[in-house]
This record gives C-alpha cells, sequence and structure tokens, in this order.
C-alpha cells in the first residue's frame, strides 16, 4: 500500500477503470477513488465501458463517468478497480496496456494480479473497503459524496449485509458512514425501491423459465434478449433475479444464462446471439469461483460468472453435468 500512495502522490494524469456491466461496488469504487485523487489535485478519467443502471444515478457526481479514453500516453497511471483480470473493463484494456504503470485494486479471489502494482485484498467484503482503507491510510477526510459511494459499494456488494462476504467491516464502515452524514434509507431507496411494469413481467418470464436438475441441487434461469425486448426491459434489470434460484431449497449451486447482444450495442428488433454470460451462485459447499474460472471467467467462492459462445443446448447440458457433481 505504501509504494501505490507514493506512487498515486507522484501521478498527474489518472484513468480509472472499472468492469463492464457495472455493479454498485465498481460504480462506487470509480466515484470514491475520483474523489481521492481530485483531494490530491490530479487530473482523471473515471472511466466504465457500459452505461450506469439507473438504480446507480442516484450516487453523487456518477455522471463524471465517461464511455471514452484518451490514448494511452495521454496517462501515467491507470487504476484498474473490481476487476479480477484486466479484460474485464472492456474495450479499453488495449489503451491500458499503453500506460506506463498500472495499479490494481481489487477483491476478487481470482484475480490474476496483473499490472505493476497490486492492492487485493480477498476477503475485503467490496473494492471498496478497500479504497475506505486508502482514505485512512492518506488522511484524507471523506466527504459526504465519497462516503455516500463507500456505503452503496458496500451495501451492493454485500446483498444487504446478506451473502457470506459480509465481514465485521462492512457493518464497521457503513456505520461509520452513517455517521458522516450517509442516509441508508435514501440509498436503499433508490437501489431497491421501485420497478417498472416491465420489470415485474421479466421476473415472471425469469420464474418460468426455471429447470432443476434430477437431484434437486442444481437451478438454471435462462434470460434471452426476446424477454428484454417483450417486457421493454434492459439487461441491468436481470440484476437479482438468480436469487430467486439460489434460494429454492436444497439447491447448492444456481446457474443464470444470459443470452447477450449480438455484436451491435442497441437494437430495437430482439435478437438472436450464441454469446452467454452465465452467472454463477452456491451455498457453502461448493466452490463457483473454480467452476467459472474452468469455463474462462472468474469471481468470489460464492458468487462468480463467465462468458461463452455456444449452442444453448449444448451450455445447458454441460451445466446439467455439473449437478452430478454436486
Ligand atoms: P455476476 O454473475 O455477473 O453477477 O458476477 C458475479 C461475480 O463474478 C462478480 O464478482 C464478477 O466480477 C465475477 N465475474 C462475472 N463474470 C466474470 C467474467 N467473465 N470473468 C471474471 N469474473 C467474472
Ligand atoms: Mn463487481
Ligand atoms: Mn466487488
Amino acid at each position: 500500500m505504501d509504494q501505490i500512495i507514493h506512487h498515486l502522490k507522484n501521478s498527474n494524469n489518472v484513468l480509472l477503470a472499472s468492469h463492464i456491466n457495472p455493479d454498485g461496488d465498481a460504480i462506487a469504487s470509480l466515484l470514491s477513488m475520483g474523489i481521492l485523487l481530485d483531494t490530491l489535485n490530479k487530473q482523471t478519467t473515471v472511466y466504465n465501458q457500459s452505461p450506469i443502471p439507473s438504480r446507480h444515478r442516484f450516487l453523487p457526481s456518477v455522471q463524471r463517468i465517461v464511455q471514452n479514453v484518451n490514448s494511452g500516453n495521454y496517462y501515467d497511471t491507470a487504476i484498474i478497480l473490481d476487476c479480477g483480470d484486466l479484460q474485464r473493463i472492456g474495450k479499453a484494456a488495449v489503451t491500458v496496456n499503453r500506460i506506463p504503470v498500472v495499479i490494481n485494486i481489487d477483491h476478487h479471489i481470482t484475480n490474476t494480479r496483473f499490472g505493476d502494482f497490486q492492492l487485493i485484498d480477498t476477503s475485503a467484503c467490496a473494492t471498496v473497503e478497500i479504497i475506505y482503507r486508502l482514505f485512512k491510510k492518506m488522511d484524507v477526510p471523506i466527504n459526504l459524496s465519497a462516503a455516500t459511494s463507500i456505503y452503496t459499494g458496500i451495501l451492493t456488494d454485500t446483498g444487504s449485509f446478506r451473502f457470506s462476504n459480509t465481514n465485521r467491516a462492512a457493518f464497521e464502515i457503513c456505520a461509520e458512514m452513517a455517521a458522516l452524514g450517509v442516509d441508508p434509507y435514501y440509498a436503499a431507496k433508490h437501489i431497491y425501491g421501485t420497478y417498472s411494469l416491465g420489470q415485474l413481467k421479466l421476473i415472471n418470464l425469469a420464474i418460468e423459465s426455471i429447470e432443476i436438475s434430477q437431484n434437486g441441487k442444481l437451478s438454471l434461469m435462462t434470460l434471452t434478449q426476446s424477454m428484454l425486448y417483450e417486457t421493454g426491459t434492459l439487461p441491468e434489470d436481470i440484476n437479482g433475479l438468480i436469487s430467486y434460484i439460489k434460494n429454492i431449497e436444497n439447491i447448492k449451486l444456481a446457474v443464470l444464462i444470459q443470452e447477450q447482444m449480438d455484436g451491435k450495442e442497441k437494437s430495437t428488433q430482439p435478437q438472436r446471439g450464441q454469446r452467454f454470460h452465465v452467472s454463477l451462485r452456491s451455498d457453502e459447499t461448493v466452490d463457483v469461483a473454480a467452476i467459472a474460472a474452468s469455463f474462462g471467467g472468474g469471481g468470489h467462492p460464492r458468487a462468480a460468472g463467465f462468458s461463452i459462445e455456444s449452442k444453448v443446448v449444448d451450455l445447458k447440458k454441460r451445466i446439467f453435468s455439473l449437478a452430478e457433481t454436486l
């Protein structure tokens, strides 16, 4: 950490990036780290390839997140947040490879230790827990904007203090952020408060898609682009649906297959692609980080994922064959 702090103090132009399809922690890490660098009077580009889901747009200074970066030689430092490997940031990985110093701040067990400096703590409940420690170590005051992001990163990555990564620090840091003025009700209202009728209809389709393995230990949910089209919802609306199949009694491994858009970023027509994002969740007996890694992805022991090109029937077959090992 000391080396990283030393380097941060000497940097001038910094690129901050986190993983595509960002969750609360990926967004909150960008924003809180951005504030820390503002305090040090650094120039920053705060980047994420994907649009920011609406439930996270209440976060202070969220509008500073951009979807484009300058050329690699513009920056002296890149800080990659909440990413197990560099490719997780998406297209800008090419740019980052040209930046002289790359700092990797993360909490994924599958982290490949890319970059020149690493600040990896797999026991941290969220990447913002590590950033909180940076604030403390550097004696930078946590303003209300930074506190709101740190609180939200922990709230979302721990599934509101329910997931197995919920540690003592989660409560201690969130209590401190509340003391600094964060309103837990305000944050919860934005993140969990409301849903559209389309989102409710998507839940209905998602529940209809559920399949259970013969031994009753594996649950599978499949979401297609046409389901999103039919209900007028966005990929971000899929977030959280996996909990329904994870919490079915006796389930040890829950799998959500999500059909990806074929090529184009946006389309008004339903698309049929052969590319899927697969989310994995488990109880304490199954290490899904290892399963995801065997498919070229990564994550945490109880929550992991991967992307794959395959026919859906073949993918389902491979997934159901996992049930026999449970
Ligand atoms: P998700 O299923 O997308 O909610 O992701 C669960 C966890 O797995 C998160 O911590 C992700 O960062 C991680 N993860 C998801 N997809 C990938 C991937 N393709 N490669 C590496 N890690 C992933
Ligand atoms: Mn994340
Ligand atoms: Mn995280």
